[in-house]
């Protein structure tokens, strides 16, 4: 194992942000995105609305850029969207231009941490 890559340390930074607002909902919480801009990171869920199961995704309206994590639960009170919604639906909630930055490896042997 190495030191963290630069892209590694970018996609923990989203990360981090992302675990600040989660962990405030129903809350809002102003968590200032990792790029530097000062604006406030945005997120939004898209789950089955059975067991609020689903895609998290958070992002930067200022540099268009995020992260999104997949089997993550939404917290109870916050508004979804569900996974059959339409592109119309979905590009309402999430912003279509987002470049979603690729999750790094974090281990050099293929560990799977689910
Ligand atoms: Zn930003």
């Amino acid at each position: 194992m190495g030191e963290m890559t630069e892209s590694q340390r970018r996609w923990e930074a989203w990360s981090d942000a992302f675990s600040a607002v989660v962990g405030a909902l129903p809350g809002q919480i102003e968590v200032p995105c990792p790029e530097g801009d000062g604006r406030p990171v945005r997120v939004a869920f898209v789950v089955d609305p059975e067991d609020r199961v689903g895609v998290g995704y958070a992002w930067c309206d200022g540099e268009r850029v995020g992260i999104f994590l997949t089997r993550m639960k939404a917290p109870d009170g916050v508004p979804t969207l569900p996974v059959d919604a339409s592109d119309e639906e979905l590009a309402a909630m999430v912003p279509e231009d987002i470049d979603f930055l690729p999750r790094p490896r974090t281990a050099d042997h293929g560990q799977d941490t689910t």
